[in-house]
């Protein structure tokens, strides 16, 4: 049953051919087997989810509809608000936060008749892209265990690789869905910037962040996105039916795209290593066996990526993180001497070093003195990128490139060097600064049996044609069919 894709899953349950109950109990059977080694989880809730799996079934035995995702089990990224079970973000600060309410996208869960196993592990925040920074676990990468499974949905991503859910939810702000996705080898989508309530979303990046979905194939994606995709008034920068209608990418997923051009960035991509490359350069030659046409560009603003997204990140936690601040929530410290120390102190000892270097970073960038020098210039920066996607899409339906410059690397290979950590996310960033779609799609292995993904980018609001694009080679190549 575990290797049941979430449609035939549904289609089973909602049939009656399977009960809901028993793939949550296999999915725990699972759980309690691999969850030891793999650590994906901050939360499970075994009643909960049998409870609601029970009340599915009884639905279906009633004769009642059923929604699209009728009694499968997901687990969701652990800074999405869950009226139950605590959301900790993974940091020391909200270790004990319970929130009031559910997040858009959970409500989405729940309407479609999902059931939510689990909160997944992550890097404290957001903040990272190996899950190494989360302040309460580690994860490891399903394929290999001394390897990390990427970030900052690193816990999402080896759930559903390590099959203990069928489908997951990530949040990336700057990679952190494509990238876990591509380490562990799995589809994961980012979809565009205003297309997923980030109500009840624990804000990292605010102008950056968006939720996407882990799954085990581009249909999976698929219908997770048909799922949680939509307006909510309790979002300001979710986009309305009046300016981007949401598309279904499930109906024509199978449709390839006649005449697709594909635009890619070659001095961009030399910066992979040989074997992604490789790799990389084979998928490309796939979509010209199907009759796609290859289009080189260029991309002039690109290298500024990651410089204009460091600041304009942290800048964005810095404000962001000024809530934690010892009496609103989460963490107080035990003894404070005056009101300052409940500031100083709570923050010291509950948030982690590279929150804390952020918070930092993001502080000085906005200071008076330096505001023009780096906030302004770069949001400067960020326009000129997005004018880069802009052009691009005039030349081609999409832009692909590697996901990472790397396969995932060794646990503890980098946490010294926050450097070379920043530079791991150089082909995810942009897509964050531009708003635009983004998916990464298993494309092979490493000589290490590592997996490597294929990125595509399509204009904002075509998550139906990425999607398509992308199920244009997994239809012929089976890399997601391969379990760890
Ligand atoms: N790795 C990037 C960072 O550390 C992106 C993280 C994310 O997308 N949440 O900020």
């Amino acid at each position: 049953m575990l290797e049941l894709s979430c449609r035939q899953l549904r289609d089973d349950i909602a049939a009656g051919r399977v009960k809901s109950v028993d793939a949550v109990e296999a999915v725990f059977a699972q759980i309690e087997k691999h969850e030891q080694t793999i650590g994906a989880f901050v939360s499970t809730f075994k009643d909960i989810a049998l409870e609601k799996a029970r009340s599915v079934d009884a639905k279906i035995a009633a004769g009642e509809k059923v929604g699209l995702l009728a009694g499968v089990p997901v687990a969701i990224k652990d800074n999405m608000c869950t009226s139950f079970g605590a959301t900790t973000c993974a940091s020391k600060i909200l270790e004990n936060f319970h929130a009031p309410y559910d997040a858009g996208v959970v409500e989405k869960l729940n309407a479609a008749d999902a059931v939510i196993v689990g909160k997944c592990n992550m890097d404290e925040f957001a903040m990272g892209s190996s899950t190494e920074n989360s302040g309460l676990k580690q994860t490891v990468n399903p394929w290999d265990n001394s390897k990390v499974p990427g970030g900052s949905s690193g816990g999402s991503a080896a759930a559903v690789a390590g099959r203990m859910c069928f489908a997951s939810l990530g949040s990336d702000t700057g990679g952190s869905i494509r990238q876990p996705a591509s380490f562990c080898g799995v589809v994961g989508l980012k979809p565009t910037y205003g297309r997923v309530s980030r109500y009840g979303l624990v804000a990292y990046g605010s102008s950056l962040d968006q939720i996407g979905p882990f799954g085990r194939d581009v249909g999976d994606a698929a219908l997770m996105m048909n799922v949680i995709a939509g307006h909510d008034e309790r979002d300001s920068t979710s986009v309305g039916a009046d300016i981007a209608p949401v598309a279904d990418c499930l109906v024509d997923l199978d449709k390839p795209v006649e005449g697709l051009k594909i635009a890619v960035v070659p001095q961009f991509n030399a910066g992979a290593s040989d074997e992604v490359q490789a790799a990389i350069t084979a998928a490309l030659e796939a979509y010209k066996g199907m009759g796609a046409e290859i289009v080189e560009i260029e991309m002039p603003h690109i290298d500024y990526a990651i410089a204009a997204y460091y600041v304009i990140a942290t800048a964005e936690a810095s404000s962001n993180l000024a809530r934690y601040d010892g009496v609103h929530y989460g963490h107080r410290t035990a003894d404070p001497k005056d009101y300052f120390e409940v500031y100083s102190k709570s923050r010291a000892e509950a948030f982690g070093d590279e929150v804390k270097r952020r918070i930092m970073l993001g502080t000085y960038v906005l200071s008076s003195g330096y505001y023009d020098a780096y906030y302004l210039k770069a949001l400067k920066v960020r326009n000129l990128i997005r004018g880069d996607f802009t052009a691009a899409f005039e030349k081609a339906d999409c832009i692909m490139m590697p996901v990472s410059p790397t396969t995932a690397f060794g646990i503890g290979e980098k946490t010294d060097d926050p450097m070379q950590m920043y530079l791991a996310d150089i082909y995810t960033i942009a897509a964050n600064l531009a708003g635009v779609p983004g998916v990464s799609v298993p494309c092979g292995f490493d000589s290490g049996n590592m997996p490597i993904g294929l990125q595509i980018f399509t204009p904002a609001f075509t998550e139906d044609k990425l999607l398509r694009i992308a199920r244009m080679y997994e239809k012929e190549h089976q890399w997601h069919t391969k379990v760890p």
